[in-house]
Formats: C-alpha cells, structure tokens, sequence
C-alpha cells in the first residue's frame, strides 16, 4: 500500500523540479523573515534570486545545533509568533533545549508525513495503533499519535512509563501495531513474560521502532519473538520529529520524503559533498516547513544514501541505518545526553574534577549509564557516608536536570585511564 501515490512515486526528474521550486521558496522566505539566515547569506554574498539549479544547494551555509541554541527560543521562526501552533522541543537539555515551531500546515503535513510512515510498515485504518512513545515537549508521542488518525486507525495514546499496564492494555485493547523506541519494545516483552503473556501470541503485527539506533540484528530477534514485522522511523526534533524517513515493506533503507525535504551526505571533517553512495553525515533541508524552516541542518548522524529504485515502486531515495554520530551525543533510554553536560553538573554544581566517564551499557532490554568520576588529590574522604551522600546528591542533580538516570561512582584520584589525544568520555558497552 502507498498512501500518497503521487508524491511518493514521483519520477525522479519531477521531483527534483519540485524540490529546486520549493527549494528557492524557501531561500527568500527564510532570507526575507530570518536575520540569522539574511546574514549567513550577506557573508556568503548569497542571493535567493542565485539558486537556479539543486547544484547551487552547495554554495548555502549549513545550520547547527548550536546555531539553533544561539537563537533559543524562537530566534530561527519565519513567521510570527500568532501563526505559530506548536511548540516543541528535545529531551535531555538545561535551559536551552533545541526548540521547534509548528505552523497549523506544519502540523497537518507532519501527521501526513507520518501516516505515510506508517503505510509502508502495512498500517491501515483497521488497526489499533498503540502509541507508547512520551507525549509531551517530546515529539514520538503526538507525531506517531497524528499519523494513526490521519490513516484512519484507532489509536491508544499510552505514552512511556507504568509498563505493567501498558502489556495489559496491548493484550487487552487487541493492539495490532506499536509504536516506541526498540529498547522499550524488548522492555515490554519481557514484562510481557514476566506477567505470564506471550506478545507473539496476541493480535499485534506491526512494530513501529525508531528515535534511537538499533541494529538489523535485533529486528529479526524482534520480530521473531513478537511475531511482528519490525520497521525503523527515523526522525529528529529540530527537522519535524518522527516521520522523515520510514523504511518500506522492503526493508532495505529508510524512505526519506523527499518532496518536504533534500538530504545531502557530507563529509563531516570537510563539510563538502560526498558522492552518491558514500556513507558520511546525513544533512537536511526542510523545503516546505513554516514555522521554523532550516537550511542544510547538519543532523551529525551517519548513514547513506541509495537513490536506486526500490522494489516496493516508490522512487524516494533510501538512508541506511544510522550507524553512529559525527559529535558525542549519546541516547540513553530515549534521552538525548552529551558527555558536556555531565560535565557542567561535576564541576559547576558540585566543584569536583573533570576527569570522568561515562560507562553505558545495557542491562536486559534497557540502557544503563554509570558516571565515574574521579576525586580530586585530598578529596578521597574517608568518611565512607559523606562519599555516598554526595554521589547521590550528583545523581539526583543528572536526574533532575538531564533527566537521565545514572549510577554515580566516586573512583581515586588518577584511576580513570589518561589518553594521549582527546580524553575517552564514554564507553559504550552496547552491542551496536
Ligand atoms: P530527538 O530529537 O530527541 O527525537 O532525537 C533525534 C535523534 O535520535 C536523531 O538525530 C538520531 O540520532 C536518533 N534517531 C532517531 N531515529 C532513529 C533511528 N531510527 N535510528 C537511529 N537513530 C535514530
Ligand atoms: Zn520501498
């Protein structure tokens, strides 16, 4: 099944027509309404009226994640504030979180967006779509939940968290697809086994998996013990949310809707473009969006591209599985964390030295984080209890203000081992 047959089956050569028109609607509608954009454009000697080809793409600046928190909250939003419906914004950070603005159309396009997601994976208007991703500030939750209603299904708002009542209710309720992270899907079965219910023995067919990397590995496991067909959903806060890209019956790469956005491949050392094919930083252009437009947003995570056609008859180019991240982020049970910010809770809040790690792995089905942190020469008290009352005073604060639950361990002063470039901030134990 294909929900917008036009759109996604397009003839390539029609599709980059429509992308170069959107694409120069967009320079003059984020040149004309966003200073951040008219200056980058000034230093480039860049006009709208100059991009006449996709090719011209190359010559306009790129957009960061920091660019985004320098204009916290609303600095990037071409259009006022009245036409602004939505806000979102991403998990895991202080202050400034990277936010995102939503005109009514946006909204619109984005539910569209994520029902044809969710027609690839075999969802129709008979199923009962249970939606396990957090509602909230989050964007799993409501793009998943709008995506069920624009096809027509039934949905289950159940949002993350109380996952004893989740398994009743997906036995009960007769859930046919579920959406949430990999990781919460397996935490879920097993409660499932716990609570004495086979999940692969229950109506549910489809699963709905993305907002954190997962290997190909684990959908087989997935699915043969759930009885499911497994499919990944890529999507990020700052470019809409879930729903960019979706990989088809198929299975072999994520379907990227490229008539609301242009993916680019980079070289994230150089930031030059690197052919078709080659595996690099993925970098995206939102050429319909309103509320907040962003031009060649470095996504800084690594995958491909194949334009070839896909057996399934849509002509979209396909991402492969994200394999990593050109920067430190990390995700850990669906919240995004950099090794910076635990830093600045170490040594802003609580003075203690810089040297520390950060140890993920994973405990059954789910992430596990401990942050070792070495005490400076003088500080290793003996006191055993004033030891552990401040490792739970820095628990707390990394609960409270990343949000992110994490074992704290005070280590020896020089115990963490040194190395001779950057320092080693995270040991990831999961297997990837
Ligand atoms: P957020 O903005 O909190 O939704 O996080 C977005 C980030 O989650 C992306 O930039 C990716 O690093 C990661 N992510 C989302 N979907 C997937 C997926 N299907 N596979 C791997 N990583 C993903
Ligand atoms: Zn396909």
């Amino acid at each position: 099944m294909i929900f917008d047959i036009e759109k996604e089956t397009m003839p390539r050569e029609d599709l980059k027509k429509l992308q170069l028109s959107r694409l120069q609607d967009l320079c003059s509608r984020i040149y004309y309404n966003v200073p951040f954009y008219k200056k980058k454009f000034d230093e480039l000697g860049v006009k709208p009226a100059d991009i006449r080809s996709l090719d011209d793409l190359k010559r306009l600046p790129f957009t960061t994640k920091q660019d985004l928190r320098d204009n916290y909250p609303y600095g990037l939003f071409a259009v006022p504030l009245d036409n602004i419906e939505r806000i979102h914004a991403s998990s895991g950070t202080t202050g400034k979180a990277v936010v995102d603005g939503y005109t009514r159309r946006d909204v619109a396009t984005w539910a569209e967006l994520v029902a044809r997601g969710l027609t690839m994976a075999g969802a129709t208007a008979s199923d009962i779509v249970h939606v396990a991703y957090g509602y909230g500030l989050f964007t799993g939750g409501l793009g998943a939940h709008y995506g069920a209603e624009r096809i027509g299904a039934t949905v289950v708002p159940m949002s993350g968290g109380a996952t004893r009542r989740q398994v009743q209710l997906l036995r009960d309720f007769g859930a046919t697809v579920l959406c949430c992270t990999p990781s919460y899907a397996n935490y879920l079965y097993e409660a499932a086994v716990d609570q004495g219910i086979d999940i692969a023995k229950l109506p549910l067919r489809v699963g709905v998996f993305g907002a954190e990397p997962w290997t190909d590995e684990m959908r087989q496991d997935m699915e043969r013990k759930m009885g499911i067909s497994a499919h990944n959903i890529y999507g990020l806060s700052e470019v809409m949310g879930p729903g960019v890209a979706m990989d088809c019956e198929e299975k072999n790469g994520m379907h990227i809707h490229e008539d609301h956005f242009i993916a680019e491949i980079i070289d994230p050392e150089t930031c030059e473009v690197l052919p078709e094919g080659s595996t690099g930083e993925l970098v995206l252009t939102t050429i319909t969006k309103q509320g907040m437009p962003l031009l060649r947003y470095r996504t800084r995570d690594i995958t491909s591209l194949d334009h070839t056609l896909c057996h399934c008859g849509r002509t979209t180019a396909r991402m492969t599985r994200i394999t990593g991240r050109s920067d430190d982020m990390l995700i850990i049970r669906g919240v995004n964390l950099f090794p910076s910010q635990v830093e600045s809770i170490l040594m802003e809040k609580e003075g203690l030295a810089s040297t520390y790690q950060l140890v993920v792995d994973r405990e059954g089905p789910l992430d596990t984080l401990e942050v070792q942190v070495e005490l400076i020469e003088g500080m290793f008290s003996d006191e055993v209890k004033a030891m552990q009352e401040q490792e739970v005073r820095v628990r707390k604060k990394i609960k409270e203000f990343l949000g992110v639950t994490a074992k704290v361990t005070f280590v020896a002063p020089h115990s963490i081992k040194r190395s001779e470039g950057k320092a080693v901030r995270i040991i990831d134990k999961r297997k990837m």
